[in-house]
């Protein structure tokens, strides 16, 4: 049986755009006020201005610690509260161990690590201490099957989900629920380096799914009665073949 989320404060870090935005615009159909965390001010005003009342700005870079300090304030600032952080943001770029550029993957690895890391650290605590809380994370199929193609992606999305496991396993105890969402492809800006013939195949293919599917699993998610957890959603393409 479904619970209500309406009155709940969410975060959402990516926000503004693609799976993180489809995420804040179910969550806030469902009544939750979101904070959109990005780093991209225009993608904020745009992606808050197509929400409405029930969602508002935070600017942060997550590559950045300091910056990083300063979501929880301002979250409290101007919502009082903190109730889910969907821990979203990360990037995608490919390339095989052979023919890949090591420094495009230590930028990939850089964000996809420490979004996950930085923005969980940053609210723990504060959840720990009100004893209840939702982290859910914004891992990838990659996260749990070796995309072949992919080995630098799936090495930085298998990271992300050991630390998802762990911390799951730590602070249940607390109240606080963590999960992971592991996606397909989904159309958004992150496949812009896919070349169009590849997208175009996969598409053909019945390979990629849209973001809004992503963000009603995270809905889902979020609406469990607080003894259940949905501890992993793996959201594929019915014709993805991993
Ligand atoms: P996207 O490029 O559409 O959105 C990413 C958002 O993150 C952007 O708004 C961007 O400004 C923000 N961002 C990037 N770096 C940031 C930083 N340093 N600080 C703050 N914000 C920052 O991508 P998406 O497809 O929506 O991807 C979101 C998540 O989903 C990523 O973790 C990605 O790995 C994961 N994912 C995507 C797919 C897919 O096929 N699109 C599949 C599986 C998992």
């Amino acid at each position: 049986m479904a619970v209500s989320i309406e009155g709940q404060v969410a975060a959402i870090t990516g926000g503004a755009s693609g799976i993180g935005l489809a995420s804040a615009k179910a969550l806030a159909s469902a009544g939750a006020k979101v904070a959109i965390v990005d780093r991209d001010e225009q993608g904020l005003a745009t992606a808050c201005a197509e929400i409405g009342a029930n969602a508002f700005p935070v600017r942060v870079d997550l590559l950045d610690p300091k910056s990083v300090a300063t979501m929880l304030p301002q979250i409290l600032e101007k919502a009082g509260k903190l109730d889910i952080l969907h821990a979203n943001a990360g990037a995608y770029i490919g390339g095989d161990a052979a023919t890949g550029n090591p420094d495009a993957w230590d930028r990939m690895l850089n964000l996809n690590i420490n979004a996950a890391f930085r923005s969980v650290h940053a609210v723990l605590s504060y959840m720990i201490e009100r004893k209840r809380g939702d982290i859910l994370v914004t891992s990838s199929v990659a996260g749990v099957v070796p995309v072949k193609v992919e080995p630098i992606y799936t090495a930085s999305k298998h990271a992300v989900q050991a630390f998802v496991h762990t911390v799951r396993r730590q602070v249940a105890k607390d109240g606080v629920r963590v999960g992971a969402i592991q996606p397909g492809p989904v159309v958004t800006a992150l496949l812009k380096d896919w070349v169009p013939e590849r997208l175009a195949a996969e598409k053909a293919a019945g390979g990629l799914i849209e973001a809004e599917e992503v963000g009603e699993a995270v809905l889902f998610m979020l609406t469990r009665p607080r003894n259940v957890i949905v501890r992993d959603m793996v959201i594929l393409p019915a014709l993805f073949d991993v």
